[in-house]
């Protein structure tokens, strides 16, 4: 259920109502946009007599919200959220660009592939220090001194962080680091590390699950909202089919569909989504077409040496002509990328 307060309520009425809610056995989550507040009711709502709640002071509308969530639906919210990595908003009319190697893997490879990217019009430098490997032989990551090395190439080029934390305990120490925290696919459904990441002061990019349903997806952004995070961009990098060309076959669809149903800002991987470095320039088209807020791309200075993830990364000498193909289908559709 949700409460429409009207355009004048004040600090005051807000507090009635939440009081009313509280007073219910009930929790109250306030969303405050730019005309009017709206306060979500979480919890078992056959308690709720919504006559009641709709006579309180100020009370526009009390909408039943029938989905299972509640928080990320476009009906408890009508606006897209935009969400700010350190001052770069992702969810308005700029498409943002993430961009950078699967892993940190020494000095000289993540501060050259942030000033390539960084000059081709990136916002936002994605590097692994924590990763998440099929083989516990593979090279785990650096760690935190990946994750230093993330804040030195911040530094000197501008670039926000975004890198993946894998377990709730290392939380804190990763938000340190990154400007925008990444739950990988692997995770998607690690509740307790959803409910840790609700509580930082941080926004999360949240990865579908390789076999998540549009449901999952959208039941495991709400453990963030519900948890008071509303930072939350969701991101579309490929599911399990029984196509074997490609790594993952690219779901497309959701991105529209959760435009609709949803108003958290999604972008696409076309890097995990194909698997093959040759595919990606032509999805990145596809996903700005269909409505993509952003990418993020892997891109390495010499994928043939690659820890990890060469064959889906992007030459970094041609990343500039990526960026170059992607710009004339973001004017197609009246949106920009940075230059
Ligand atoms: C990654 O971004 O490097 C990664 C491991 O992605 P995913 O979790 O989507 O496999
Ligand atoms: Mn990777």
């Amino acid at each position: 259920m949700v409460i429409v307060l009207q355009p004048k309520a004040t600090e005051n009425d807000i507090e009635i109502v939440v009081a009313k809610i509280k007073q219910l056995g009930l929790e109250a989550h306030i969303s405050k946009g730019t005309e009017r507040t709206i306060i979500g009711i979480i919890g078992d709502e056959r308690k709720i007599q919504r006559e009641q709640l709709a006579l309180l002071p100020k009370v526009e509308n009390v909408i039943p919200i029938l989905k299972p969530y509640k928080l990320v639906s476009r009906e408890f919210r009508k606006e897209n959220t935009l969400v700010s990595v350190d001052g770069v908003n992702v969810g308005g009319n700029e498409i943002v660009v993430m961009a950078g190697p699967c892993t940190v893997e020494n000095e000289e490879q993540i501060l050259s592939t942030a000033e390539t990217v960084k000059s081709c019009g990136a916002k936002i430098l994605r590097g692994g220090a924590f990763k998440p490997r099929t083989s516990p032989y593979a090279f785990q990551g650096m760690g935190e001194d990946g994750l230093k090395l993330l804040r030195k190439a911040k530094e000197k080029t501008g670039l926000k962080i975004v890198t993946e934390v894998m377990e709730s305990n290392e939380v804190e120490l990763v938000a340190e680091y990154a400007d925008l925290l990444q739950v990988g696919a692997r995770n998607m459904q690690n509740t307790k590390l959803l409910r840790t990441l609700s509580k930082i002061r941080k926004p999360v990019l949240l990865k579908r699950n390789f076999s998540a349903t549009l449901m999952e997806f959208l039941m495991a952004a709400e453990y963030l909202l519900a948890g008071g995070n509303d930072q939350v961009i969701l991101c579309e990098r490929g599911i399990r089919t029984f196509v074997e060309y490609t790594r993952n076959t690219f779901d497309l669809n959701i991105i529209p569909v959760i435009k609709q149903l949803s108003h958290l800002p999604i972008i696409a991987d076309p890097s995990h989504a194909t698997g093959k470095s040759d595919l990606i320039m032509p999805m990145s088209r596809a996903s700005i077409a269909c409505g993509a807020d952003g990418l993020i791309i892997e891109v390495h200075p010499k994928p043939e040496n690659a820890v990890s993830d060469g064959d889906q990364s992007v030459r970094a000498d041609k990343f500039a002509q990526l960026m170059n193909d992607i710009r004339p289908i973001a004017t197609a559709i009246g949106r920009t990328i940075a230059i």
